[in-house]
Order: C-alpha cells, then sequence, then structure tokens
C-alpha cells in the first residue's frame, strides 16, 4: 500500500517571495499545488484555473455554505479559500501537495489536519520585505503601508509553525524546504504502510530457521 502524501503549506507574510518560491519548487519537483479561489480581480497576466478560481462573492459564500473550503480567509479585503474535495483526494492518492496561503488560513489548516507541514517563510530583514513590496509595483501607497504593517505583526506567527526558511535566495530556500519534505517523508509515523510492506510475506518459520 502506499502512503499518503503530505500536505506542505507554505506561508509568510506579503512579499517574503512565498510565490517565487513556490513556482521554482514546482518546476523541479512532482507536487500538486491546490490553486485557491479568490473574490479578487485578476491582475494582469493572471490565468483562471490556473492563478486562482476567480469567483464572485455570492458564489464564494455559496461555497463555504457548502463547505466546500479546508480554509478560507478574507486578506487585504478579498476573501481566498482553499478548495477541499481535490486535496484531499490528492493526498489520498500519495501525492504531495503544496498550499500557498496566508498566515490565517495556515493556522486554520493546522487545526484541520494537524499532520500538515508548516512551513514560514522569513525575508531576510523588514528593511528588505519593504523593499521587495515597494519594488512589486502593484500596489497603491496605501496598500502598501497597509501590508507592511501586517507583515510586521504576522512575523510573530512564526513559532507556530514547524519550520521557517529565510528567502535569501530562491535557490537556497527551494533546496531547503526540499530537504524539509525528504526528512517529513522518512518520518516513523508516516511509514506505517511501508514498514509493514517490509515485514509482510516472510513465513513465520523463516524466522527460526
Ligand atoms: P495575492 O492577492 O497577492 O495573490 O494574494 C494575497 C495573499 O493571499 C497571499 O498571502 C496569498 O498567499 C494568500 N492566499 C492565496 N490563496 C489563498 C488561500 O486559498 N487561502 C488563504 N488563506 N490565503 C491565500
Amino acid at each position: 500500500m502506499k502512503e499518503k502524501g503530505l500536505l506542505i503549506v507554505i506561508s509568510g507574510p506579503s512579499g517574503t517571495g512565498k510565490g517565487t518560491v513556490c513556482k521554482a519548487i514546482l518546476d523541479k519537483n512532482d507536487f500538486w499545488i491546490s490553486v485557491s479561489a479568490t473574490t479578487r480581480s485578476p491582475r494582469v497576466g493572471e490565468i483562471e484555473g490556473k492563478s486562482y478560481y476567480f469567483l464572485a462573492k455570492e458564489e464564494f459564500v455559496s461555497k463555504i455554505n457548502n463547505d466546500d473550503f479546508l480554509e478560507y480567509a478574507e486578506v487585504y479585503g478579498n476573501f481566498y479559500g482553499t478548495p477541499k474535495s481535490k486535496v484531499l483526494e490528492m493526498i489520498e492518492q500519495g501525492r504531495d501537495v503544496i498550499l500557498e496561503i496566508d498566515i490565517q488560513g495556515a493556522l486554520k489548516v493546522k487545526d484541520n489536519y494537524p499532520e500538515g507541514v508548516f512551513i514560514f517563510i522569513l525575508p531576510p530583514s523588514m528593511v528588505e520585505l519593504k523593499n521587495r513590496i515597494t519594488k512589486r509595483g502593484t500596489e497603491t501607497p496605501e496598500s502598501l503601508m497597509t501590508r507592511f504593517k501586517s507583515a510586521y505583526k504576522e512575523i510573530n506567527y512564526v513559532s507556530k509553525y514547524n519550520y521557517a526558511v529565510v528567502n535569501d535566495n530562491v535557490d537556497d530556500a527551494v533546496r531547503k524546504i526540499e530537504s524539509i519534505v525528504s526528512a517529513e517523508r522518512c518520518r516513523v509515523d508516516r511509514m506505517k504502510e511501508t514498514i509493514f510492506d517490509c515485514k509482510e510475506g516472510l513465513m513465520h518459520e523463516q524466522l527460526y530457521d
């Protein structure tokens, strides 16, 4: 029998580069990334069903009422949610699943799915974080300040996570996350099927020959 896949939750404040890190991980690994639903409008270049599922507020609320989300949260005035059934299906099939979500959402997943692997992406420093949010150029001055202030508070939630990875350099951050995932796969409590298969097939007599 196959082991279940891992639920790898990658989060951190806005501007830490978690999106870039996740993209780089997916380029090199056979992970399955969950596509979130959101009520935010698409940005230039974003693709329906690939970047997000873009929903009207009423559609999103109806999905909440149907219990369709593993978690959802309001982030900067828009709703974001992780579609539940596909994620759980992939894990059951043995695929490792990545969620790239905000901190409120990650903490909700931790309550409902504590066996997940919770990784917090830290910026090298708050000064660097501010530079990165500014350079991105997608924010108005007000929303930039909002994002920066909440990022400053959010850093405190790192203590709720299993791992923290500083994103100083994307390749290094990716290597560290790959190492975390390899180690997590070798945890004895995740290897019940493998250990069972290892012992199976041996005749009782063979033990005492
Ligand atoms: P953006 O609007 O820049 O794409 O994303 C804003 C924030 O929402 C980011 O921190 C991103 O990680 C987070 N986010 C994206 N999808 C989800 C989701 O499904 N659930 C939660 N809780 N946060 C999400």
